[in-house]
């Protein structure tokens, strides 16, 4: 099966998971315009700044097709930035940034402090220990019952999943493991690439 996913690139780090998605037997497609979301089986909102990224996403003309598909049961992966977009309400946000509201969560931005307080730390989750760097990273503080939370540090949920969506508040694209974006294509976007090749460029 050919598996197209996006990966939204109008700002972040979104480079590293379209590789990661290659390596996987993934089409990955850059999504800079409306028309780039045509025939997505899934999407990746990659981290970098949310405020910056909510205001391109408005100035593209992405947010209100993406708004649409997100809520109409397109499968997302959101990491740290993505993640914040993903939540319901963002505390420390800027007035003029928005969340898609798909995963029922408070993420508080900068939550474990500036850029030079950024850790890298080994996380149980649901898909076995995994190994995840956190730059500037949110930090969830209230989540509803339908959340589903597959990863913690520290006794906090790092790794949070609503049906189809799933977040991580970190960056699991800089870790040489490619164990997250697989459960994300097979388990959460019921997805079956044709081939998956794991050891790809040592991964
Ligand atoms: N602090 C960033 C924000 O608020 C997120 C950091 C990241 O994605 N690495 O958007």
């Amino acid at each position: 099966m050919n598996v197209r996913v996006g990966v939204l690139a109008v700002q972040g780090a979104f480079l590293a998971h379209a590789e990661v998605l290659c390596d996987l037997g993934v089409e990955a497609v850059e999504v800079r315009q409306p028309n780039n979301l045509e025939g997505l089986d899934a999407i990746v909102l990659p981290g970098g700044e949310s405020t910056t990224m909510s205001k391109l996403l408005v100035s593209t003309g992405l947010w209100h097709p993406l708004n649409g598909l997100l809520h109409g049961g397109l499968p997302v992966f959101g990491t740290c930035a993505g993640m914040i977009l993903l939540g319901t309400s963002i505390l420390d946000g800027r007035p003029d940034q928005s969340c898609f509201g798909v995963i029922d969560i408070a993420v508080r931005r900068n939550a474990y402090g500036r850029q030079i307080d950024s850790f890298e730390a080994d996380i149980d989750t649901a898909v076995g220990q995994f190994h995840g760097v956190f730059i500037r990273a949110p930090r969830i503080e209230a989540f509803g019952a339908k959340v589903e939370v597959l990863g913690t540090h520290n006794n906090e949920p790092v790794i949070v999943r609503q049906g189809t969506a799933l977040a991580a508040a970190f960056h699991p694209e800089l870790s040489a493991d490619v164990h997250l974006h697989q459960f994300f294509i097979t388990h959460v976007a019921g997805l079956a690439p044709a081939t998956i090749d794991t050891t790809a460029k040592g991964r």
